[in-house]
């Protein structure tokens, strides 16, 4: 049994930055303005999620983290209009499943007290305490991996890349959570936290913007907007000139979820490199697409199919063209 749910689980939490994209989507999912990611020594020793969500109900805390449990679908209709990040109870249950799981929850109607809820690896409720807290959510994950050598030694050695790799994802939603404070910091043994992301108190999306691609790059930056039958696209792209030395800080959208895109990816760094061969744009383009979205696809979701692929590319170069590249005046 404990086997059947390891091998399974195994694929939610492939890494470290998916462990903190799926906690940082469920404070997201649970109305939270407030979301405080901390890390210690990269995640290895600790990763802590703090937000100020609607809490969890006490009569979910024995099933919370059980496989396939989640409050976020109540019936097979609901799959449809799915508004939430999350919708398929997995990410809890295969963090227990590598990683020691302690939550802190309170909700309005239990604050200033809440409870402290422990889990075993298969996700079964085993320790509750009452605590003090403020209403909402604190998830602690430690130990990731410990149980699982392989991956955790390719943790160590990709440390620095997975952490990269995540603070362009954090980046990612504090991009397009409006009026949400996000922060990411990683402390390590020696010297002071170093904080990674940290959302502009300003919510319009240009300040955002500037947050992550950096305030010098406010003359660089082009709006633009494209629409097309079935797919209308919206974003902010550098200038060729302005761009940067690596092809990082290029961030996709499909109807509201960081996605990657890396046919779309591909062509724009192509479009740009005849016009400044060693630079890359940095860019942050929303692609609306009308139900012909596949987010099922990779268990991470990120990973998007979209039936009308070659329109939304068609699109991306004309709108690049026209606005950016070649524009008219
Ligand atoms: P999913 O997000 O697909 O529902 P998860 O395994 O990520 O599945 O989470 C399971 C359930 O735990 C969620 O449906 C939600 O009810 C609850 N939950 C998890 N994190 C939080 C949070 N930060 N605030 C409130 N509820 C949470
Ligand atoms: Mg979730």
């Amino acid at each position: 049994r404990e086997t059947v749910h390891k091998l399974c689980s195994g694929q939610v939490i492939v890494d470290l930055a998916t462990s903190v994209k799926e906690l940082l989507e469920n404070s997201l999912d649970a109305g939270a303005t407030s979301v405080d990611i901390k890390m210690r020594d990269g995640g290895l020793t600790s990763i802590t999620v703090t937000d100020n969500g609607h809490g969890i109900a006490p009569e979910d805390y024995e099933t919370l983290c059980r496989k396939h449990w989640t409050s976020k679908i109540t019936s097979f209709e609901d799959l449809d209009g799915v508004t939430t990040f999350g919708f398929r109870g997995e990410a809890l249950s295969s963090l227990c499943a590598v990683a020691t799981v302690t939550i802190a929850t309170a909700t309005r109607e239990s604050a200033p007290m809440g409870m402290s809820l422990e889990y075993d690896t298969s996700g079964e409720l085993v320790e509750k305490t009452a605590v003090a807290r403020e209403r909402g959510t604190t998830v602690v994950i430690s130990g990731l991996f410990a149980r699982w050598p392989v991956r955790l030694a390719d943790l160590k050695k990709n440390a620095r890349k997975e952490y990269t790799r995540l603070v362009g994802l954090v980046e990612q939603y504090s991009i397009i959570s409006d009026g949400v404070r996000i922060t990411l910091s990683n402390q390590t043994a020696r010297g002071n936290p170093v904080v990674s992301v940290r959302t502009p108190p300003q919510s319009d999306r240009l300040a955002r913007l500037l947050g992550v691609f950096g305030a010098h790059l406010r003359p660089h930056l082009v709006h633009f907007e494209h629409r097309a039958e079935n797919v209308s696209l919206e974003g902010h792209v550098s200038r060729p000139e302005g761009g940067r030395g690596g092809s990082d800080k290029q961030y996709f959208f499909v109807n509201g979820r960081p996605c990657d895109l890396p046919k779309a990816k591909k062509l724009i760094n192509e479009l740009f490199r005849a016009y400044c061969p060693n630079r890359y744009p940095v860019f942050a383009i929303a692609v609306s697409v009308e139900g012909s979205v596949d987010v099922n696809l990779t268990p991470d979701k990120r990973e998007v199919m979209i039936r009308c692929e070659e329109q939304v590319l068609l699109g991306l170069r004309e709108a690049l063209m026209k606005s950016v590249l070649e524009p008219d005046e």
